[in-house]
């Protein structure tokens, strides 16, 4: 098998991914020649100075930040003259079917500027960066830690990518990485997502609502613009949403409710998913949440 000639970090910014950027930073993990963040545009004011203030270190460690973007997911979801990119909106099918659309997002706004730019340091030219030459590979790192397992997939997605989960080796779960951050003086990293982000759980809507407010106010007003779906698409027939409850949001059942209370309102909305969201965050590389649900509100079909 041909050596890998780079050794590249996909960095969302979270937990997990700052760990691996802050071990090769301190010299615990080797030979990094670079970390990718993939920018949709849309990422809540903590993520971007958690981006800064790493590559201030990657920086002082001679290890290359590249920022990469394939647009503004919000901007593009509201514009109808962009293509119909799906995001995975909470659904009400005419119907009355409750479902959720498929994530390209993720793909759309992170794999696919992230694995350009792979192919351009790897030598593919400009302007299309399409083709690497012949035997030149990338070894990228990933940030699963052992309570990930099930969304590691080692299966090559191209010819110039070797995956590697440095955590996985190193026997790191999430609770490790937290602690070491901690020790580290970065507590306080954050899970990088999107502001809007159908997979948020009540406790990121309600510190949103309650500590970000200029945020949550850009996610509500979102949340009534895609109704009817993004702009750049045929109407769905049935509507959409930004919270799990298929309510507009500014009126999402998203406060703690106690067990009795949950028991006399008979909803769903008490359970693990509900209150923390997709603990997993958004990777291009694993998606244990992306897959579609239920194609009958799917806008095809809708
Ligand atoms: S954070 Fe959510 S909305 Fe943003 S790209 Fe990922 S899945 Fe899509």
């Amino acid at each position: 098998m041909t050596a890998p000639m780079l050794r590249l970090l996909s960095l969302g910014a979270g937990v997990q991914s700052t760990v691996l950027a802050l071990m090769a930073c301190r010299g615990e993990l080797p030979g990094l020649d670079g970390a990718i963040f993939a920018d949709t545009g849309w990422e809540p004011q903590s993520v971007y100075a958690q981006v800064d203030r790493l590559e201030a270190e990657l920086s002082a460690a001679g290890i290359p930040l590249y920022r990469v973007s394939k647009g503004n997911l919000r901007g593009d979801a509201l514009d109808p003259e962009h293509r119909f990119v799906s995001v995975p909106y909470y659904t009400h099918s005419a119907a009355g079917e409750d479902g959720m659309a498929r994530r390209q997002c993720t793909s759309e706004y992170k794999l696919v500027p992230i694995n350009r730019k792979v192919r351009e340091l790897l030598g593919a030219k400009a302007p299309t960066f399409r083709t690497v030459p012949k035997g030149r590979v990338a070894e990228q790192w990933i940030g699963f830690s052992t309570d990930e397992m099930h969304r590691v997939n080692d299966r090559r997605q191209n010819r110039y990518t070797l995956k590697r989960f440095p955590l996985l080796e190193l026997g790191m779960s999430r609770k490790d990485c937290e602690r070491w951050l901690k020790v580290l003086g970065w507590g306080h990293t954050v899970k990088s997502s999107c502001i809007g982000c159908p997979f948020h759980g009540n406790a990121h809507w309600r510190d949103m609502r309650d500590n970000h407010p200029d945020e949550w106010a850009d996610a509500c007003d979102f949340d009534r613009r895609i109704r009817k779906g993004n702009a750049g698409a045929a109407p769905i027939r049935g509507e959409a949403f930004l919270h799990r409850s298929r309510v507009p949001l500014e009126l999402a059942p998203i406060d703690r409710v106690t067990r009795r209370e949950h028991a006399d309102l008979q909803l769903e909305i008490f359970d693990e998913f509900a209150e923390q969201g997709d603990l997993d965050g958004c990777s291009p590389y694993g998606c244990r949440s992306g897959q579609p649900i239920s194609p009958s509100t799917e806008r095809t079909a809708a």
